[in-house]
């Protein structure tokens, strides 16, 4: 027989985990099924902005930052933030989500638990059968929850290496000629400095964003040779995230942003705003609505971008322009 409880969300992320703890104010029983064995660590530069501001991050693992460099061949600058960005390891933000739900009676959290099929209200799992009144697929960019739903999936990429040393400041790079409508962070941590390029393969190849990767930390003399080379999907085609009594939040959903591949805020709020969608059907998601407003402006722009090679190049020096602007942040935010 299968155990029975109300919701089943799958995948330990932070849309997960931040929708089992605004479970945990209810009566409901929560599982939460996470395939890895320690839940935190994901292929991601743990860069952070957006957040609502009733997410408190543990002052001891994370780095502040007002301000970010904007670089590129023709125009370079500080930029002063609307927001700071912050940086956190995805270890520590996952074990600190995991933390938050110790309160909660209702909450149980398995790992090293694969959920290899969905069958009617039941998921099938490589520790046996579960079932459920709602389930919820925050199972991030390569979800199974979505496919079984039917939906399509796009997604970007991001490549980077974790290198030793610490770079005073965080940095965007744009460099239209190597990378097009992509870009290249780094994102100074506690004790490392994660550098990366970002791109969407349908406009760019994964050799030539390696390889301007490489080039840009070679120009720089920055050692990688011993650094682990990492690279994951960032999925940010949303089409929706209820679906009768199955729900999708954060990568799952489709909610990265298409245009810098920004994901874990907007998997927070989306799991919260699943989460209280389920505990009151007419409950109408403002936070969500907000997101997706936000999603829209910025990708509306990129995708003329993105597609017209010939106006990247004047584009991105008008972009580094507008975004000294108050009034241009607030609307579009900064590149983050
Ligand atoms: C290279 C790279 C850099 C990035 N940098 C940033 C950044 O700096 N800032 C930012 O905001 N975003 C960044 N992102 C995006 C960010 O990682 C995601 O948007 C965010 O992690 C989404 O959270 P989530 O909870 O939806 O999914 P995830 O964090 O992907 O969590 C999904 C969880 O589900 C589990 N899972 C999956 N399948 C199953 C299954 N079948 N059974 C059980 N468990 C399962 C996974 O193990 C995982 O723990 C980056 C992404 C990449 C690839």
């Amino acid at each position: 027989m299968a155990e029975r409880y109300d919701v089943i969300i799958v995948g330990a992320g932070p849309g997960g985990l931040a929708c089992a703890h605004e479970l945990g104010k209810s009566k409901l029983s929560v599982l939460v099924i996470e395939k890895n064995e320690i839940i935190g660590p994901k292929i991601c530069a743990g860069g952070l902005k957006n957040l609502d501001k009733n997410f408190e991050l543990p002052a001891n693992k994370i780095r502040t930052f007002p301000e970010e460099d904007y670089t590129s061949k023709y125009k370079s600058y500080t930029l002063k933030l609307d927001k700071p960005l912050r940086t956190i390891s995805r270890h520590d933000l996952g074990q600190y989500q995991t933390a938050l739900l110790e309160e909660f009676e209702n909450i149980e959290v398995r790992t090293g638990v694969k959920v290899k099929e969905i069958k009617d209200t039941q998921i099938i799992t490589s520790a046996g059968n579960f079932s459920f009144k709602y389930l919820i697929g925050a199972d991030g960019s390569n979800s199974m929850v979505r496919r079984h739903l039917g939906l399509e999936t796009k997604s970007c990429i991001g490549m980077y290496y974790e290198v030793p040393g610490i770079t005073e400041n965080v940095i965007w790079h744009f460099n239209p000629e190597d990378i097009k409508a992509g870009y290249i962070w780094a994102f100074p941590h506690l004790d490392s400095t994660n550098i990366g390029v970002f791109f969407n393969p349908e406009h760019l190849s994964p050799k030539i964003a390696k390889k301007a990767l490489h080039d840009y930390l070679d120009a720089r003399k920055i050692d990688y040779s011993v650094c682990k080379y990492q690279a994951g999907a960032i999925s940010h085609h949303y089409d929706g995230c209820v679906f009768g009594n199955t729900f999708l939040v954060g990568d799952a959903a489709g909610l990265a942003l298409r245009t810098n591949g920004a994901g874990i805020s907007f998997a927070i709020v989306s799991g919260k705003e699943i989460a209280r969608k389920i505990l009151k059907p007419e409950y109408k998601m403002p936070e969500l609505d907000i997101i997706l407003n936000y999603k829209n402006r910025q990708e509306n722009i990129f995708s003329f971008i993105e597609r017209i090679e010939f106006i990247q190049r004047p584009t991105y020096r008008m972009m580094l322009n507008l975004m000294k602007k108050k009034w241009f942040q607030k609307r579009f935010g900064s590149y983050f």
